[in-house]
């Protein structure tokens, strides 16, 4: 099987502010560049008056468009709108984000001079059919399977959100899989001959957007998840806005311009800082040149590795203080740590990279897999694994995750009783005993929690129900057990059950508040295939306008050089002619595909006489 493109599984990376493909092929990882030919491709999506626009064209006319190119979905995605991290992420977005129904977060946009709104599920999803295409092309074949990360600390609700943007881009998600471990895979398979024994891996992932620590251990081609930590605020992000800000007063400062409430002057910056920033780490000075950037002025600003190294100091150091926390989390000190390995584009970092080696007392780092690349190449891995497509020596490996956070039941007095404890290995069942707290009681609800705070009402609601039936008996007697299944995709079944009678029940956490019901992912199917169609229709229409611009240029062209062939009047006439088809085109810059192919029609009914005579 290996090798063949046919059906191939593909890996998806779905990043916060960049996304990465990659498929088994050949007995190897094969990163797949896009269109623009780059390995990573922006997580954004612009909608304009004409076309709706999907990674480096979006993030391209970001400028032009701040209000309608949605990026960060990834922070939304499974969360409440009020949930205080949104409610912070909100005050900084240049698109709207509404409170729809459920306290779920909806995105605002205008698309072909509409009001549109959008669940941060169908932006990951447009995300997602961006990357799928990307495959398709590469592989010349469509894909229907892939593997999909997550970080680590994602939760259920965020993990089954993600799932549900799969199915809408129209995919079979194979699993959802963790960041790291799919970082571990893609190094395990390196390490697979020469490993023996134990050996623990911390994961030090720095993106765009977020700061994610994990340590895994791997027992010969096992990977097990023993603690994760991180700050979901944390990333290459970050440092571009210190250099925004650097840079903003350095504007300020030579040319008394204040472009604090300019956005698109802002983007501009921006994008120019990001550039500078990677830059900075292969060079140790570089420059910031915009021609135009505000009122006129262009900015013209060096800036040393040094200098960005002191706008961020604070924030490459705080990644350290994370490291220590995994490290506790996992009872370990450092020394036991046998691998370190960089993920994320942020890891390309000089300082960055430095200060983990002198926390590890310069050991060696891992790095030989493009950090930005390796999360993708190991889901690839993963999918190749599940889809029964890899060679042998990968399908024995066996793959754990672990719960991002305790999950359990509130009990009466308003206390989380915890049933399965954070970082426990998934699958897994577990089971813990429970009562009634009244005489008599007949039934008992179970409020399921998701948290590490003592009392269940500050932790996150997952869903509750009730165990009726109980036979009366004295407080404390009847003995009920609940049940917390979690399969490998992280998707929890709770269940009690009363010893006495044998009488069930239980909730699959799919109703999460929040969450899409199975209509709403139907309905966004279909939504995502029309724009689909529309996009294609868009891309026809242009090809149209294309081919009928080029025929009238042509023949401009053709009129210019041999209008000695034709007669004075027919001269006249055919420039004339041609004189009001560009202005029929000018007029027409939106018109449908069948209007730009009827008067092509109709101009080559006039034209094509002419043209002969002048092409003789
Ligand atoms: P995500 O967080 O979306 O998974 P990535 O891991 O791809 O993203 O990291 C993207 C971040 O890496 C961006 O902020 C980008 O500017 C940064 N980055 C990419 N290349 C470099 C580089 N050479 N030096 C510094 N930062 C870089
Ligand atoms: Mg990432």
């Amino acid at each position: 099987m290996a090798g063949k493109s046919e059906g191939s599984a593909i890996g998806i990376d779905l990043g916060t502010t960049y996304s990465c493909v990659a498929v088994w092929q050949r007995d190897r990882v094969q990163v797949i560049q896009n269109d623009q030919g780059n390995r990573i491709t922006p997580s954004y999506v612009a909608f304009n008056e004409t076309e709706r626009l999907l990674g480096d064209s979006a993030k391209n006319v970001v400028s032009m468009n701040p209000t309608n190119t949605v990026f960060d979905a990834k922070r939304m995605i499974g969360r409440r709108f009020s949930d205080p991290l949104v409610q912070e992420d909100v005050l900084l977005w240049p698109f709207k984000v509404i409170c729809g129904e459920n306290d779920k977060p909806m995105i605002v946009v205008t698309h072909k001079g509409e009001e549109k709104r959008f669940a941060a599920e169908e932006i990951s999803s447009m995300v997602l059919t961006k990357m799928k295409e990307i495959a398709e092309v590469f592989l010349g074949s469509t894909v229907k399977n892939a593997v999909i990360t997550v970080p680590a600390y994602f939760n259920d609700s965020q993990r089954r959100a993600t799932r549900d943007a799969g199915i809408i881009s129209g995919l079979n998600v194979l699993r959802i899989l963790v960041e790291p471990t799919a970082a571990a895979i893609a190094y395990g398979l390196d390490k697979m001959y020469s490993s023996s024994g134990e050996k623990n891996v911390l994961i030090f992932d720095l993106g765009g957007g977020t700061f994610d620590v994990s340590i895994l251990t791997m027992v010969k081609s096992t990977f097990k998840v023993k603690s994760t930590a991180g700050n979901t605020h944390l990333g290459g992000e970050d440092f571009d806005n210190r250099m925004l800000k650097y840079f903003s007063q350095e504007f300020k400062r030579k040319h008394k311009g204040d472009m604090s409430n300019n956005a698109r002057a802002l983007r501009k910056l921006k994008t120019a800082c990001e550039r500078a920033k990677k830059n900075l780490s292969s060079m140790v000075h570089t420059a910031i040149s915009i021609d135009c950037l505000y009122d006129g002025i262009d900015f013209n600003s060096p800036i040393t590795r040094a200098k960005f190294e002191e706008l961020n100091m604070e924030l490459f150091e705080e990644c350290i203080v994370h490291v220590e926390k995994c490290l506790k989390d996992a009872e370990m000190d450092k020394e036991s740590i046998d691998e370190v390995v960089l993920v994320g584009g942020s890891t390309r970092i000089p300082k960055v990279k430095q200060l983990l080696q002198d926390f590890f007392n310069g050991k060696k780092l891992c790095e030989s897999i493009h950090p930005d690349e390796a999360v993708a190449y190991g889901a690839a891995i993963q999918a190749a694994i599940l889809s029964g497509q890899s060679t042998d020596e990968i399908r024995d490996l066996v793959l754990c995750d672990v719960t991002p956070l305790s999950l359990g039941v509130e009990l009466d007095s308003g206390e989380m009783s915890v049933v399965v404890p954070r970082n426990t290995t998934v699958p897994t069942r577990k089971e813990k005993g429970f009562s009634t707290v009244n005489d008599n009681q007949t039934s008992v609800t179970f409020p399921v929690y998701e948290g590490e705070r003592p009392r269940g009402s500050d932790n996150i609601l997952l869903g509750e129900f009730v165990l009726s039936g109980i036979s009366p008996a004295p407080r404390g007697v009847p003995k009920l057990k609940v049940f917390f299944d979690m399969d490998v995709n992280g998707i929890l079944t709770v269940t009690a059950k009363d010893e006495a009678t044998g009488n069930a029940n239980g909730i699959t956490i799919s109703n999460v508040k929040g969450l899409l019901s199975q209509n709403e992912i139907l309905k966004m199917l279909e939504e995502a295939k029309k724009l689909k169609l529309e996009d294609e229709e868009h891309k026809n229409r242009f090809q149209a306008k294309n081919s009928l611009e080029d025929y009238v240029y042509n023949a401009g062209a053709a009129t210019r050089k041999f209008s000695s062939k034709l007669g004075i009047a027919d001269a006249k006439k055919i420039e004339s002619e041609i004189k009001s088809a560009m202005a029929w085109l000018d007029d027409h810059k939106n018109a449908e595909r069948d209007v730009i192919e009827n008067k092509r029609k109709e101009l080559e009914g006039i034209w094509e006489p002419f043209l002969k005579k002048l092409l003789l």
